[in-house]
């Protein structure tokens, strides 16, 4: 039997140090065309101008009458009825109105609106009800998108809005960034997939599948190597295998001390570790390579130091991939609901339900923070930073957290 290691060979990093030297490596990794409309959740890889004025001429902002504003209270002859999309027009002569409804173009001679509750019609006349100003209802040219108008910036991620923003332009193809295709390879001799008869003391592997919906969740494209039996040439295989179809390659499990730990080793022959060791709970094994410029994250088998050391140090390198121009989660500060008891030698990451209450942030803790309990990730969104150390911190205390998911709000 070959010897237990009693200390690791890797100097511990900070979160700090660990994502520098992360995000170093995180260049775009360039772009292709796609169907603008379609493309919800992809970053844009050029700025976006508006090709034209938004509205293109000027129109009705309600439904009213087109008239002349400079002919006063005088009653108005009613000359015809304009439609958003129709095809009539007419020239507004002195005293004239035309009847117009929303979003129809305003005539030739018209140069104000007055909605229809402003004014009465009887035998063919209007009578306002009151004196308007040039301009008064018309929705301009380009008020609502200029010509030349910046409309859209390199680097957005594209939500509804932005797809109605290059819909309303037109625009029906856009450069995106390159989604990464990131592989994802389980380790371990009790790991069993899922649907499989688990003998006694087998783990369902979890971490894969977690992490698969956390790549897409990052906007990357999963890519499944199953799970590598703790053997150096079966893992090898599996690694080369993963970077042959893929940006980037995360390992889950093997990264400990243990003497079937296997993962550092074949990282260190296969490329160059970075970092093994990081001064952070849950994941202090987490382990960050390249191979031939390809970005390789070993993280810990536990399942929330998996998901935990993935949010924190392997989604912003995806976002950054993707060209995101924001890759990190906001950073807010938090009151908290309960007593939080730090980890004694490292900082950790605890999992936490963040309210927006009366006017603050509020977080209530998600329970037991071991890092095998799946549970504790359950409905959280936000990780609290607690520094290392001796003292509870008491309900009521601040401190500062990572929001990673949409903030519950009070309705
Ligand atoms: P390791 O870091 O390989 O020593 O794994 C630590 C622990 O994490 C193991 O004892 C398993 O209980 C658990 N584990 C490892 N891989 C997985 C996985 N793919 N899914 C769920 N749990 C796992
Ligand atoms: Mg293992």
């Amino acid at each position: 039997m070959p010897a237990m290691l009693r200390e690791s060979p890797y100097p511990m990093v900070s979160i700090a140090e660990a994502t520098a030297m992360i995000m170093a490596h995180a260049q775009p990794l360039g772009s292709e065309e796609v169907d603008a409309l379609t493309a919800i959740g992809r970053v844009l890889a050029t700025d976006i101008r508006s090709p034209e004025d938004i509205p293109d001429v000027p129109k009705s902002a309600m439904d009213g009458y087109a008239l002349r504003a400079g002919d006063g209270l005088t009653p108005r002859r009613v000359v015809g009825e304009l439609t958003a999309g129709g095809t009539l027009t007419v020239a507004l002569g002195p005293n004239e109105a035309t009847r117009i409804m929303t979003g129809a173009p305003l005539p030739p001679g018209a140069d104000a609106m007055i909605p229809v509750e402003l004014t009465e019609e009887r035998e063919g006349m209007l009578y306002l009800k009151r004196e308007l100003k040039p301009g008064d209802y018309v929705h301009v040219v380009g008020q609502d998108i200029a010509r030349d108008q910046l409309a859209l910036t390199a680097g957005t991620t594209l939500g509804a809005a932005e797809i109605g923003i290059l819909a309303t332009l037109g625009i029906t193809r856009i450069s995106a960034y390159r989604r990464p295709r990131v592989a994802v390879l389980a380790t371990g001799d009790e790991v069993v997939e899922p649907n499989e008869v688990r003998p006694g003391g087998a783990v369902r592997d979890s971490n894969r599948y977690a992490l698969m919906a956390a790549i897409c969740e990052a906007g990357g494209e999963p890519v499944s190597l199953g799970i590598a039996r703790d053997d150096l040439e079966v893992q090898r295989q599996a690694i080369l295998r993963g970077l042959e179809q893929a940006d980037v390659l995360i390992t889950s499990g093997g990264v400990s001390m243990g003497t079937r730990d296997l993962i550092k080793p074949l990282l260190a022959e296969l490329g160059t570790v970075y970092f093994g060791r990081i001064a952070f709970k849950p994941g202090k094994p987490t382990t960050f390579a390249t191979i031939a410029g390809k970005l390789v994250f070993g993280l810990p088998g536990f399942p929330v130091s998996s998901l935990v050391s993935f949010e924190v140090f392997v989604r912003p390198a995806l976002r950054a991939l993707q060209g995101d121009a924001t890759p990190f989660r906001p950073r807010i500060e938090v009151v908290l609901a309960d007593p939080i008891r730090p980890s004694p030698d490292r900082p950790e990451y605890q999992r936490i339900i963040v309210r927006y209450r009366e006017g603050r942030m509020v977080a209530t803790t998600t329970g037991s923070q071991s890092s095998s309990r799946l549970l504790s990730l359950r409905g959280a969104n936000g990780l609290l930073l607690v520094p290392a150390g001796e003292t509870i911190y008491p309900a009521g205390s601040v401190l500062p957290a990572i929001l990673t998911g949409p903030l519950i709000g009070e309705g």
